[in-house]
């Protein structure tokens, strides 16, 4: 191809307004007809590791590129090489949905730009922020005693919280040893923070969870007990609401008043389950989560928001400020003291501007519009939960509190758990490898369980109805082996 490089590509400035208006309208027919054809695709893209790496270019090209090449190689080389999280058929691991609003939000913090670190350099985006924070927390149903801010995922709220967990009993006295308590379901963030914020793998203490899959609260008592008279600090307990491999929910009202009896910081990770509360009816489960010094929800998760976006809300946030605000002189300004300055609560100084995504969402769905759509994937994942209870030859392997079900196939006369985990992983295996529905696996009591998420704006009753249809038939055409 011999295109004449344009203006914006020879100056030294950027690309013009012109170029930039006509990329931007042929950006989003890309983006519109990537959406409209993806259900024509296969979830999973038929790729070998390397396949895709051979075909780019080892080295970075010297002169400009012609535009057109650099959108068609986009269309030909990436576009249909990745596993498509927003597919209808991608019922793996947790959801992770970008809503049309969604986009054009993402879009347009990119065109911003606007970091937000504090209410100086990012006054809209900052008072956006803490009005999108308050909404997001009525619309759970959490009381105004909690603000908070976002954050890039679960992980670093979590961080976030602990180190401010921790602070707040380094600030009485220096124990050595910090203790923190979570089940043995909890999500592997919170051992991860635990080894940032130097309590170490020991500092950890699993607790060990019910025939359920909740926390057992009289085990993490009598270990709080035992800790103590060991010489151990306790200081944290980080429940789950919504655990990964089962969605389990642990009893929240019990942790948090055991935390508040025995003056531990209470944290909850409903990374996943806290979507449930957008629908009022569903409040119940996690009733008492109230009670937490910190909570951790990801509107990247079951809330249709586009990657990234993790909302950390908390009772007192003097206690990350505590923990995190440090005032060089080069950040000084005059309106300190009078507004927020979001970097103030956490490790980052630099922040994407998240509030504006989640505010054109909002007002674009409204909260009925959000609770109607978590409440039919609700309804259609109880139908599913129906439709496995009442087959003959597969299991159900956990309650299904949420819109994602645990469950084998298991066929009558065949109970060696061997030839039945091996039976399962072929079937997710093949499944898999089709590529026309994409699901995913835990492990629960020691045995391979299926499972399969729902949670896709363009997901209908008829993609679950025919997810258990291939289930079914790929059932069919496996054959229990030996090892
Ligand atoms: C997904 C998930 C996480 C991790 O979320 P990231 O945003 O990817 O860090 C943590 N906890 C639970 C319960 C989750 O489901």
């Amino acid at each position: 191809m011999t295109t004449k490089p344009t203006p914006g590509q020879t100056g030294i400035g950027d690309m013009d307004a012109g170029e930039f208006r006509e990329w931007a309208h042929r950006v989003a027919d890309l983006a519109a007809d990537y959406l409209e054809g993806l259900e024509q695709l296969p979830v999973v893209p038929n790729v070998k590791p390397g396949e895709i790496r051979a075909q780019l270019s080892d080295a970075p090209p010297v002169d400009p590129q012609p535009t057109e090449e650099i959108f068609a190689d986009y269309k030909r080389l990436i576009e249909p090489n990745i596993t498509h999280w927003q597919h209808p058929r991608f019922m793996a691991y947790f959801p992770s949905m970008a809503s049309g609003p969604g986009i054009l939000g993402e879009w347009l913090s990119a065109t911003l730009n606007s970091n937000v670190m504090m209410w100086r350099n990012a006054p809209a985006s900052t008072e956006l922020e803490e009005c999108v924070v308050a909404w997001l927390r009525q619309m759970l149903g959490l009381p105004g005693t909690f603000s908070g801010m976002f954050t890039d995922t679960a992980s670093i709220s979590t961080l976030l919280s602990l180190v401010a967990a921790r602070h707040k009993v380094l600030d009485l006295e220096t124990p050595t040893r910090l203790r923190l308590y979570a089940s043995d379901q909890a999500h592997m963030s919170i051992e991860k923070a635990a080894m940032v914020i130097g309590v170490g793998p020991d500092g950890v203490r699993p607790i060990p969870a019910d025939r359920n899959y909740r926390m057992d609260v009289d085990a993490l008592a009598r270990a709080i007990r035992e800790d103590r008279d060991a010489g151990w600090q306790p200081f944290c307990v980080a429940g789950t609401l919504g655990t990964t491999a089962s969605t389990s929910i642990d009893p929240a009202r019990a942790i948090g008043e055991l935390c508040r009896d025995e003056g531990l910081w209470c944290h909850f990770d409903a990374a996943y389950g806290g979507a449930l509360a957008l629908v009022p009816e569903y409040r119940d489960l996690l009733a008492g989560w109230e009670l937490a010094d910190s909570i951790v929800i990801n509107p990247h998760k079951w809330f249709f928001t586009p990657f990234d976006a993790s909302l950390l809300l908390f009772r007192d946030g003097d206690a990350f400020r505590n923990a995190f605000a440090l005032n060089p002189e080069y950040l000084k300004t005059a309106t300190d003291g009078q507004a927020t300055n979001f970097n103030e609560y956490g490790i980052q100084l630099g922040r994407r501007f998240r509030a504006l995504k989640l505010w054109i969402m909002i007002r674009y769905f409204g909260t009925e519009g959000f609770a109607r759509r978590i409440r039919a994937h609700v309804e259609w994942a109880r139908e599913f939960r129906d439709w496995i209870d009442a087959a003959q030859d597969w299991e159900r392997l956990a309650p299904t509190p949420a819109a994602t079900i645990c469950f084998r196939y298991h066929p009558s006369g065949i109970d060696d758990p061997g030839t039945l985990d091996r039976l399962n992983v072929d079937i997710l295996e093949r499944i898999n490898e089709e590529g026309r529905f994409y699901l995913s696996h835990a492990r629960l009591d020691d045995r391979h369980t299926l499972r399969l998420t729902i949670g896709n704006l363009r997901q209908t009753r008829a993609h679950v109805a025919e997810a258990w249809q291939v289930l079914q038939a790929t059932a069919a055409r496996v054959t229990p082996r030996e090892d």
